[in-house]
């Protein structure tokens, strides 16, 4: 017999949950979404300091690009209404030893310079580019989730991730740094090799490049913020009700049902049907007390170096001045080394700094927004949690100290016209969106670990799902989009409608 279920009650207003509302609007249900901050948005927003708008999320959006299928569905949802799609000419340079190297956006002109600045490596940078165009026509498959598919659907996804799977099969047991000690040209050496943990597997390289040079991982105008208001302004227009400032706290359970979502100031919001849009750990371990595990997660949770989490520190900071008056280009996202500093005792030797010149509304007039970003990992997050609240601020102020004096030593230009705006700690992804050890994206893809796809079922109970970026690792904003939207198609068979 099929659920006759109407109403349905969304934990989390982060893109997950935006999406799950917006989907679920147009289906015809009535939802409401609880959100714990004052805004919708989650860990993709923005935020005001001293004049400038600190972005602090997109560094690039998959599906920017025209007429592909994940473009049609941020359409859908309002994300990229009305907004010019900004395109970097590069992803990100990688500087050493007094060398550039970018990830150019024409990959032609990629393998031309990087074979022009290490002539040494030309077998392996084009075999490098030959890979990354194998990729550029892949686009993961979005219709639906592979458990509502019939077999002929599947096999046609199977057919059409021929190219994805012959990446994954080359490079899926190689790690980043064994990829990134092919290259004799330190700058891509060292570059590749400190882009992320130990184990990372080298293949999710080659998507995140091939996107780029394809056009489809881009930056949408306005920023992180701007994006994620659009998509509520969608959701509100549906007719969809966001209740901000409220917590999830606790579930009202009888037998297999969720009946009521209670809020930590004592609202109660009975329940039809219950989409946990927020982090995975929160929902297992707090709002359902530990009584549903599910085992997938919990052998995630337990193994940080198949499974790893990455956080970071983000380093906000004013700039007194434009990029055009350095003296060489500064490129959109740039990782060069530094005069090691430390954080919590482990050295940090590069940095990677972003510049956001091509939002003036960012900054006060005649000033730009730069954003520096230091990946955290499983033993950063464990010294940030002992420390006092006086050691912890000292902390931030050290490394807000430590981040100018590396960039004035980088653009000497700089020197006494950098302010500190702010600076983010794993603590604060951990106190803003309940982010299990504040991290920004859901497990790490390494050769040990092994691919998970979940379908937000939670076991022994009939009304209730996960949903968000921890049911499709590594995360992101397309795993949140599609996770949401996949949560409702399966709500539709569920009650017998029909997913238009
Ligand atoms: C610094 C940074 C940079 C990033 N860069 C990129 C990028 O360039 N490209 C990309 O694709 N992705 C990027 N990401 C990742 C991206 O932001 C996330 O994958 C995505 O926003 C996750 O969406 P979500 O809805 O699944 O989860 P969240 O954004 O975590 O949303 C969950 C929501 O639930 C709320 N919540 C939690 N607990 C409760 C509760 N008990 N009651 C009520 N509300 C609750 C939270 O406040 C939050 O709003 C970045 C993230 C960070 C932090």
């Amino acid at each position: 017999m099929k659920d006759n279920i109407r109403s349905i009650v969304i934990i989390g207003g982060g893109i997950g949950g935006l999406s799950a509302g917006i989907y679920a609007q147009r289906q015809g249900f009535e939802s409401t979404i609880l959100e714990k901050n004052t805004a919708p948005g989650g860990q993709c927003t923005g935020w005001d300091r001293n004049g400038y708008h600190i972005d602090g999320c997109i560094h690039w959006l998959t599906g920017t690009k025209d007429g592909g299928p994940l473009n049609a569905l941020w359409r859908e949802v309002g994300a990229l209404d009305g907004v010019e799609i900004v395109h970097p000419e590069s992803f990100l340079c990688f500087e050493q030893d007094g060398l550039r190297a970018c990830i150019y956006r024409d990959l032609e002109r990629l393998e031309r310079s990087w074979i022009e600045l290490s002539p040494e490596d030309a077998d392996v940078v084009r075999e490098f580019c030959a890979d990354v165009k194998l990729l550029q026509g892949f686009s993961f498959p979005v219709d639906k989730p592979t458990d509502l598919m019939g077999p002929v659907e599947r096999l046609r996804t199977m057919l059409s991730m021929k190219d994805a799977g012959k990446i994954l099969k080359k490079y899926g047991k190689m790690t980043l740094q064994e990829f990134a000690g092919r290259f004799r040209c330190p700058a891509l050496r060292e570059g590749f090799g400190s882009m992320a943990p130990e184990w990372y597997n080298a293949a999710m390289i080659f998507f995140a490049i091939a996107a780029f040079t394809a056009n489809e991982a881009s930056i949408p105008a306005g920023g992180s913020r701007a994006l994620s208001m659009r998509m509520a302004d969608t959701y509100r227009r549906l007719g969809g009700r966001i209740e901000t400032s409220s917590e999830a706290r606790t579930l009202e359970i009888a037998g297999r049902r969720v009946r009521s979502v209670v809020c930590s100031d004592g609202r109660r919001f009975p329940a039809e049907y219950v989409i946990a849009a927020c982090d995975a750990a929160f929902v297992y371990r707090t709002l359902l007390d530990n009584r549903y595990p599910d085992p997938a997660f919990e052998k995630r949770f337990a193994d940080p170096i198949a499974y790893p989490l990455a956080s970071e520190v983000l380093v906000a900071v004013g700039f007194a001045g434009r990029t055009t008056e350095l003296a060489e280009p500064m490129p959109w996202s740039m990782s060069f080394p530094v005069e090691p500093f430390t954080i919590h005792g482990r050295p940090i030797r590069r940095l990677t700094v972003k510049q956001f010149s091509h939002e003036p509304g960012f900054a006060p007039h005649g000033k730009t927004l730069l954003i520096c970003d230091i990946n955290q990992y499983q033993h950063d997050y464990d010294a940030w949690s002992r420390l006092s609240r006086e050691e912890y601020w000292l902390q931030k102020r050290r490394l807000g100290d430590a981040v100018t004096r590396a960039l004035e030593a980088r653009f000497p230009e700089m020197r006494e016209r950098l302010e500190i705006l702010d600076v983010a700690t794993p603590k604060t992804y951990e106190r803003y969106c309940n982010a299990y050890r504040g991290a920004f994206m859901a497990f790490f893809p390494t050769v040990k670990g092994k691919m998970m796809a979940h379908t937000g079922r939670i076991k022994g109970l009939d009304n209730m799902v996960l949903s968000g970026q921890w049911l499709q690792p590594p995360g992101g904003l397309p795993a949140a989009l599609l996770t949401g939207r996949d949560a409702i198609m399966r709500l539709c068979r569920k009650t017998g409608r029909a997913f238009v």
